[in-house]
């Protein structure tokens, strides 16, 4: 489903990307972690096209995002990408939030997508508040709104970077378990986080970054978090353990 490729990406004269290997197959949940600073967010944004990688190859499907002729805003359709701002539109209700896209991008009729819209509210918990502005919501109602909106370009696949790290501790959970539920469903997903025992729960595959490379993925351990930490195991995910802040 996504398919990623020695990408390497600088700012100036920083190289953020030194060359990013990652293959995510259909259905796959894939987490990453990585302390701050490692490039985490920028692979996602290259993956769905926000930010141009400089080279190397990466197919969404069979697309090619580096090629010329790929129109990355149709790509992109495909892709939904949850941020850990949420980034909602303020102006907007959580409905006219999630039916945005749908009837701007994808022609939908206006009755059609506030109707999927409102299974989406339900989906995620929020039946009651398809009126509330952005303001009106908590921290996690937010987040559950733009998880909503993603999922309202039926996409083929979501990147969630850090989707709960703006939340206060007492959302977290009504967030991860949507996340969880997204994926129950099939979904294909790439997500950052720090949640370690939620990406051993959730993850097929958990990569870690560090340096603008992926240095190690595999399968979570199941005595991960108990794992005692070796100083000198080099690029081990268990040495990673609580140092991701
Ligand atoms: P992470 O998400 O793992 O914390 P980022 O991908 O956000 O890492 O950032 C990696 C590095 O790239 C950081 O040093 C950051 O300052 C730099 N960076 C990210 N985006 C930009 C940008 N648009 N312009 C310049 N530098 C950037
Ligand atoms: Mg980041």
């Amino acid at each position: 489903m996504i398919s990623a490729r020695d990408v390497h990406k600088s700012f100036g004269s920083l190289e953020v990307l030194k060359g990013v290997d990652l293959t995510v197959a259909t259905g796959e949940v894939v987490c990453v972690i990585g302390a701050s600073g490692s490039g985490k967010s920028t692979f996602l944004r290259c993956l769905n096209g926000l930010e141009r990688a400089n080279s190397g190859e990466i197919l969404i499907g069979d697309i090619s995002l580096m090629a010329r002729e790929t129109d990355i805003n149709k790509l992109r359709q495909r892709v939904g990408m949850v941020f850990q701002h949420f980034n909602l539109f303020n102006h907007l209700s959580a409905l006219d939030n999630i039916t945005l896209g749908p009837i701007r991008l994808k022609s939908v009729p206006k009755a059609q997508a506030e109707s999927d819209a409102r299974k989406l509210m339900a989906l995620v918990g929020l039946d009651d508040r398809a009126d509330a502005m952005p303001r009106m919501l908590s921290g996690g109602q937010k987040q559950r709104v733009a998880i909503a909106r993603a999922l309202a370009m039926k996409p083929e696949a979501m990147l969630f970077d850090e989707p709960t790290s703006a939340l206060d501790p007492e959302m977290v959970r009504e967030v991860l378990d949507v996340i969880r539920n997204v994926a129950r469903n099939g979904m294909t997903m790439v997500i950052v986080t720090h949640e370690m025992g939620f990406a051993r729960e959730i993850a097929d595959r958990v990569a870690f970054m560090h340096a603008g490379m992926i240095h190690e993925i595999g399968p979570p351990r199941p005595d991960l978090r108990s794992a005692p930490r070796k100083a000198d195991a080099g690029f081990s995910l268990k040495n990673f353990v609580g140092t991701a802040r």
